[in-house]
Formats: structure tokens, C-alpha cells, sequence
């Protein structure tokens, strides 16, 4: 299939740009590097063993997306692009609603007008909330708890409009539990811009002496260790999800929603354990007052991605801790020289 890959040269899209090559598909990248870098998009390229077609443009502009959908013969796209700092969409709510919800619009008109009518989007577990159980099923009512999780609540709400409007759409929501890792390589991998707020990415330059120890946000709750957690899940092998799930859009009437999950939560302090093996070095963490918003515990019931998808994780927290770590250490600054951004 060639898919148009909006997000494409981000952290997840990067990846799964690299395993749509691999399963023979062809995938183009629509970017505006608002959040990463060109230099991804040519690493996956030396990866992939062939140049990947690029497109910088900005989803907000609705006559190019317009133009670039009625140009690209594409079958199918997979909706990455967006912004996803959850303190930041608390900060600048219309920022995050227009930059998801719009470009998404725009994305979803010019498909209607041209007959594109497979779509995979970048959804998130952050849609459940506050759901009343630790384990999540794709059946649970959404009630996202902030506004970055609202746009991705309504675009779903949209998607599904969208499917019951007119026949013919195929829809898949992935609703992603926490990505992490990277390729094994270590030539692409997540490049946060800024402090961290994602528990690897800070733990990974404690490691490599960026920062000088975690915080770890709460050690009193109602968890084995007291500390929180999560379903971390290797980012190939979310990539791998993706691939699997376009490949079953065809049987897929309107829309529908799978958890991207291990099943598996893992607390924070088994994801510093978890790192220092992979590092051979200590990770300096300070106790730190739990962080606002933040739910004690929750993981994903991966069942229905299995039986639908026949998918599953491959990779544990050690391949994700191995991963991140060869990553951070080969590009301590990520693709940049550590010279472009004094934050960081
Ligand atoms: P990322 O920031 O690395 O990738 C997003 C990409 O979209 C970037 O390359 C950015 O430049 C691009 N982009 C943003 N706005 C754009 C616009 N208006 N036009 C064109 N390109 C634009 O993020 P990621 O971690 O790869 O996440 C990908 C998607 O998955 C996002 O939608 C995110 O909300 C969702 N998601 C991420 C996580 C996570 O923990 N990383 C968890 C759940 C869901
Ligand atoms: N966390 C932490 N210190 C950090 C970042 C995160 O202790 O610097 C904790 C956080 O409280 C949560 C877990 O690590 O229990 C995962 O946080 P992350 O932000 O990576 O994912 P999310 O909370 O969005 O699931």
C-alpha cells in the first residue's frame, strides 16, 4: 500500500516508517518538523536501504493538504501528526485544539474529496482517565482528564461520526499505552525537545550525565513499591502494530479501537532497575511529590489487538531499557549537536 504517514519523521512515525518498508508497503512522510528533525527521515532512509519520499508541510494548511491527497495516489494514511505535551496542552488549550483537531480536519476533508478511505490514528490510553479499574478495555467510556487527551477524544468522536455518515470508510484508533525504547541500531530513537517529561527519555540522560538524578514523582501509592505504573511497550514493536493494524482495515466496517499495550505495568523504580542493568551504572533518584493528574496505576487489556490484529508485544522492559540506552548513548543529543537548544 502507499500510505501517506503524517508525523511521519516523529519518534513513533520514524519507526513504524521504517517497518512498513520492511513488510513491502510504501510509505511517504508529511512533516512540518515542528517536532523533529529532517535528519530522522534520512536515517530512516539508510535503514530502509532506500531514499523515503518526503513532504514538508504543515497539516494546518488546508490547500496544500488538499493538493497533496489529490496528488499522491495514496491507499491509505496513518495519522501521527500532532502535539502531545500533556502540561503544555494544559497551558495553551487552543493551541492543542487547533493543531490537532483542525489539522485533522483538514486531513479528513481533502480524504473524503479524493476517495481515500483508510485511516489509522494515533490515539492514546490517556482517553480513559480516571476509568474506575487498573486494566483497560477497549469498551470503557472515555473521559480523557486533560485538554491534549480531550483532542484526542474528540477525534475519535470525529472518526466515528465521520464512519456512520457514509459507508465505505475503514478506521482504526490505536490507543497506545507508553512508548518507549528504540531501534536497535541506535540510529533513530525519541529526541524530546526540552526537559523530558516522560519518565525514559529523563531516566536515559540521568544515565548519560545530562541531568543529575530522576525525580521520582510519589512513592506512596497504592502500588507493590509505591512509585507508579505503567505499560511500557517497545516502540518496534508498536511500529509492528501499526503495520498490522492497515493491514486489517479491510475488515474493518466504520471504525474501530485497539489497545496497544503489553498488558504488563512495570513502577517506576523497575524501570530505573531496568535501566541500570542496560547501562551498567547507577540512575541518582530523589523522592519528589507526586505529579498533578497522574493515576497510581493502569495497563492495557491487549486481548482484542490480539484476536483481531494477531498481534502482541515481543520485547520486554530490558529490550526497552538495552534499546533506549544504545540509542541515548550513540546521540547523547539525539540527531542535534546539543548547540541548538539551550533548554536542553
Ligand atoms: P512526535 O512529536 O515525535 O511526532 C509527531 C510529529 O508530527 C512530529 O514529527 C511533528 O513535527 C509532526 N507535526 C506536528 N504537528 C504537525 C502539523 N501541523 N503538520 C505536520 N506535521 C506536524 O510524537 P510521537 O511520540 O511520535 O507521537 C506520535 C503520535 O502518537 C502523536 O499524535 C501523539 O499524540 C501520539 N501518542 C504518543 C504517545 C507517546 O508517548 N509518544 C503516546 C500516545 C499517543
Ligand atoms: N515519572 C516520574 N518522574 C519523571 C517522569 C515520570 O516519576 O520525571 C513517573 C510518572 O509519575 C508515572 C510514570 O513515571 O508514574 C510514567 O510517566 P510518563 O510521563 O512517562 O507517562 P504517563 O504518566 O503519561 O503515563
Amino acid at each position: 500500500m502507499r500510505v501517506l504517514t503524517t508525523g511521519g519523521a516523529g519518534y513513533i512515525g520514524s519507526h513504524t516508517v521504517l517497518a512498513l518498508v520492511e513488510a513491502g508497503h510504501e510509505p511517504v512522510i508529511l512533516d512540518n518538523f515542528a517536532n523533529s528533525s529532517p535528519e530522522a527521515v534520512r536515517r530512516v532512509s539508510e535503514l530502509a536501504g532506500r531514499e523515503i519520499e518526503l513532504i514538508e508541510a504543515d497539516l494546518l494548511d488546508a490547500p496544500a493538504v488538499d493538493r497533496i491527497v489529490a496528488d499522491g495516489n495514496f491507499d491509505a494514511v496513518i495519522h501521527f501528526a500532532g502535539l502531545k505535551a500533556v502540561g503544555e496542552s494544559a497551558a495553551q488549550p487552543l493551541r492543542y485544539y487547533r493543531s490537532n483537531i483542525l489539522s485533522t480536519l483538514n486531513l479528513l476533508d481533502a480524504m473524503q474529496k479524493h476517495g481515500v478511505r483508510n485511516v489509522v490514528f494515533s490515539s492514546s490510553a490517556t482517553v480513559y482517565g480516571e476509568a474506575g479499574t487498573v486494566q483497560y478495555t477497549e469498551e470503557l467510556p472515555l473521559n480523557a482528564m486533560n485538554p491534549y487527551g480531550r483532542t484526542k477524544m474528540h477525534i475519535e468522536q470525529i472518526l466515528d461520526d465521520l464512519a456512520a455518515s457514509e459507508p465505505g470508510w475503514h478506521i482504526g484508533k490505536l490507543r497506545y499505552f507508553n512508548p518507549v525504547g528504540a531501534h536497535p541500531s541506535g540510529r533513530i530513537g525519541e529526541d524530546p525537545r526540552g526537559i523530558p517529561n516522560n519518565l525514559m527519555p529523563f531516566v536515559s540522560q540521568v544515565a548519560v550525565g545530562r541531568r543529575e538524578h530522576l525525580n521520582v514523582f510519589g512513592d506512596d501509592y497504592p502500588t507493590p513499591d509505591g512509585t507508579g505504573v505503567r505499560d511500557y511497550i517497545h516502540v518496534v514493536d508498536l511500529a509492528g502494530g501499526h503495520v498490522a493494524a492497515l493491514e486489517a482495515l479491510g475488515d474493518v466496517r466504520g471504525s474501530r479501537a485497539w489497545n496497544l499495550g503489553s498488558g504488563q505495568g512495570s513502577s517506576v523504580l523497575e524501570v530505573v532497575r531496568a535501566f541500570e542493568r542496560a547501562a551498567g551504572r547507577p540512575i541518582p533518584y530523589v523522592v519528589a511529590p507526586r505529579r498533578d493528574g497522574d493515576l497510581p496505576e493502569f495497563f492495557a487489556d491487549p486481548t482484542l489487538a490480539r484476536l483481531e490484529l494477531h498481534w502482541k508485544t515481543e520485547r520486554g522492559l530490558d529490550d526497552m531499557a538495552r534499546d533506549a540506552w544504545n540509542w541515548q548513548s550513540k546521540n547523547p543529543f539525539g540527531y542535534g549537536t546539543g548547540e541548538e537548544d539551550p533548554e536542553a
